[in-house]
């Protein structure tokens, strides 16, 4: 199950397999299904909790627009109980310089905890976003424990990067079902 990012809040409940447009969220509550969420430089999340699973693609704009917030809301209302994280790679702060308005756009829009966070400095000295820092800390303000992997997607060479690249590859993070010694 795979989605078409919009960069927005959106999310897609679904318990078939196949591709949704225009969401940047995907829940399952199907035994029988893989979620995907794929980036290359945003941060992408696994989400899982009782019988249901998540995935989240999230840039500066989606942690503006609060997508985990979303989802883990979307997925307590279908009686996640507590839920566990884990981010892939991305973009890093030192690697993400941006303008003075984004930067202001992405403060007056989240806490001032995830700010905090995701307001960062670039190497080279401009403000900088840190997507995935700052997806951490909503994580945490929603008291959900969280594992990060992967390092940064502009640095390592082994992964996929727009913002280096330009036209490539994506990374995938991928959740299902599983039972392994009997335990879900
Ligand atoms: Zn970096």
């Amino acid at each position: 199950m795979t989605m078409g990012a919009a960069h927005g809040a959106r999310i897609g409940v679904v318990n078939e397999p196949g591709h949704v447009e225009d969401v940047d969220a995907l829940i399952s509550t199907s035994p029988d299904l893989a979620l995907v969420a794929l980036g290359a430089d945003c941060a992408t999340i696994a989400l899982s909790g009782a019988g249901i699973i998540g995935v989240v693609h999230c840039g500066w704009r989606g942690l503006a627009a609060d997508v985990v917030g979303a989802a883990v809301a979307r997925m307590r209302t279908e009686g996640a109980g507590s839920l566990e994280a884990v981010i892939g790679p991305a973009v890093c702060g030192r690697c993400y310089p941006v303008s003075p308005e984004r930067i202001q756009e992405l403060a007056s829009a989240v806490s001032s905890g995830v700010g905090a966070r995701a307001i960062s400095t670039s190497s080279d000295g401009q403000p900088s976003i840190d997507v995935r820092a700052g997806v951490c800390e909503r994580l945490t303000e929603l008291g959900v424990p969280t594992h990060v992997i992967g390092g940064c997607t502009v640095e390592d060479e082994a992964l996929f990067s727009h913002r280096r690249d330009g036209v490539t590859g994506r990374q995938g993070i991928v959740v299902a079902f599983g039972t392994v010694d009997g335990q879900d």
